[in-house]
C-alpha cells in the first residue's frame, strides 16, 4: 500500500451504506449503525431544490410527507428500486455521508453501498459518483441481497446454497447464493408499500374511506398479517368519507385487513417460487436444510413466514433485527474487505 494511502486509511472511518427504498442506514464496523433515517428528500415543487438548505433529508423529510402545502413536494427517490432521480439521490446520499462524516475527525472514507439487486450499469455509476462527490475515496457496491445475507450471519462464501427474500419498502428481492455469487435473483416491485397500497384500496372499497398512505402504513404495521392470528386484532381508522367528503371514522380488524394483504402476499410467494424454480438442483437440495431467511422491514408482518413455509414446503427463518441486517452485512463487508472485495464483480475504484 503506498504511503500516502495508508495514512489516509489511518484518519478515515469507513462507512457500510443500505441505500434501501424506504430507509436508509449507515453502519460503521466496530461501532453499529450510526443512521437510520427514511430515504426521503423535500423539494421546493418542480425542482430539485432541497429545502432547508440542503438538510430537509431523511427524518425531516419524512414529516413532511403527505402533509406537504402545494410547493412542497416530498420524494422518494428510489421508490421502485430503481432511481428515478439521480440529482436527487445524489443530495440525499451527499447529506447522509457528510452527517456521518461530521461526527470525527474523518479523511475520505471507503464506502460500501448495498444497492438493490435490479439496478441498471447507468444507475450503479450514478450511485458511485454520487458517493464520489460526497467524499468517498473508494465505493464497492454489493448487492442488496448479498450484504442481506452476510448481516444474517448465512455462509454465503461457501459451496452450498443460501437463500434470502428481502421484503423491503418498493421492492422484494429473493436470492439463492452460493460461492458469493447470486444463482439467481428475482427483484420484484411489490413489498411493503404495496401492501400500504392495498389497504387503501380496501378502505376506499368496503368502507367508502380514503386514507393516505401513513396511515396505511399504520394499519399494517398495528394489525397486519398473512396468516390467522391466536387473537385477531381491530383498530380505529380515521380518513375522509368519500360520499359527504367530511373525516369519519371506523373500525376494521386483521380479518379484513389480511384479505387485502393477500395479493400482494401471493406475489412474493410467486417470486419465492419463481426463484426455486431457476435454483439448479444441487443447490435446490441445499435449500432443504438451509431453508429460507428473511430480511426487511417486510418480513415483519404478522404470519408471513409461516404462509411462505406452507407454501413452498422449505424452513423458513426470519433473520436478527431484519430492518437492519443489510445495514450490519456492509458493515461486516467492509471488515473483511480482503475476502470481500477479490470476489465482488461490482467492485469499483473510485481512485
Ligand atoms: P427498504 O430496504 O426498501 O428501505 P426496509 O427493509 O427498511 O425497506 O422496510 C421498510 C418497509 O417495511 C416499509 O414498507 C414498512 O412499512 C415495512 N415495515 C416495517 N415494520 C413493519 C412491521 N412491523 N410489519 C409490517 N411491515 C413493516
Ligand atoms: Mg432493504
Amino acid at each position: 500500500m503506498k504511503a500516502f494511502e495508508w495514512m489516509v486509511g489511518k484518519f478515515s472511518i469507513d462507512m457500510g451504506i443500505d441505500l434501501g427504498t424506504a430507509n436508509t442506514l449507515v453502519c460503521i464496523p466496530n461501532e453499529g449503525i450510526v443512521l437510520n433515517e427514511p430515504s426521503v428528500v423535500a423539494v421546493r415543487k418542480g425542482t430539485n431544490e432541497v429545502l432547508l438548505d440542503g438538510d430537509a433529508v431523511g427524518l425531516a423529510a419524512k414529516e413532511m410527507l403527505g402533509k406537504t402545502p402545494g410547493n412542497i413536494q416530498a420524494i422518494r427517490p428510489l421508490k421502485n428500486g430503481v432511481i428515478a432521480d439521480f440529482e436527487i439521490t445524489e443530495k440525499m446520499l451527499r447529506y447522509f455521508i457528510r452527517k456521518v462524516h461530521n461526527r470525527t475527525f474523518m479523511v475520505r472514507p471507503r464506502v460500501v453501498i448495498a444497492i438493490p439487486s435490479g439496478i441498471t450499469a447507468v444507475e450503479r455509476r450514478a450511485v458511485i459518483n454520487s458517493a464520489e462527490r460526497a467524499g468517498a475515496r473508494k465505493v464497492y457496491l454489493v448487492a442488496e441481497p448479498m450484504a442481506a445475507g452476510i448481516g444474517a450471519g448465512l455462509p454465503v462464501a461457501d459451496p452450498l446454497a443460501s437463500m434470502i427474500v428481502d421484503i423491503g419498502g418498493g421492492t422484494t428481492e429473493v436470492a439463492v447464493m452460493s460461492l458469493f455469487g447470486l444463482v439467481h435473483c428475482e427483484s420484484i416491485r411489490i413489498a411493503g408499500d404495496e401492501m400500504d397500497e392495498a389497504i387503501v384500496n380496501y378502505m376506499r372499497r368496503n368502507y367508502n374511506l380514503l386514507i393516505g398512505d401513513q396511515t396505511a402504513e399504520r394499519i399494517k404495521i398495528a394489525i397486519g398479517s398473512a396468516a390467522p392470528l391466536e387473537k385477531e386484532l381491530e383498530m380505529e381508522v380515521a380518513g375522509r368519507d368519500m360520499m359527504i367528503g367530511l373525516p369519519r371514522r371506523t373500525v376494521v380488524s386483521s380479518v379484513e385487513i389480511r384479505e387485502a394483504l393477500l395479493e400482494p402476499v401471493m406475489s412474493i410467494v410467486g417470486a419465492i417460487r419463481a426463484t426455486l424454480e431457476h435454483t439448479p438442483p444441487e443447490l435446490a437440495a441445499d435449500l432443504v436444510h438451509q431453508g429460507i431467511t428473511m430480511a426487511g422491514g417486510g418480513s415483519l408482518l404478522r404470519g408471513v413466514d409461516k404462509v411462505i413455509e406452507q407454501e413452498v414446503q422449505l424452513p423458513v427463518r426470519t433473520a436478527a433485527d431484519p430492518l437492519s441486517c443489510v445495514a450490519r452485512g456492509t458493515g461486516e463487508f467492509l471488515n473483511q474487505l480482503d475476502v470481500y472485495s477479490r470476489v465482488l464483480d461490482t467492485a469499483e475504484d473510485a481512485a
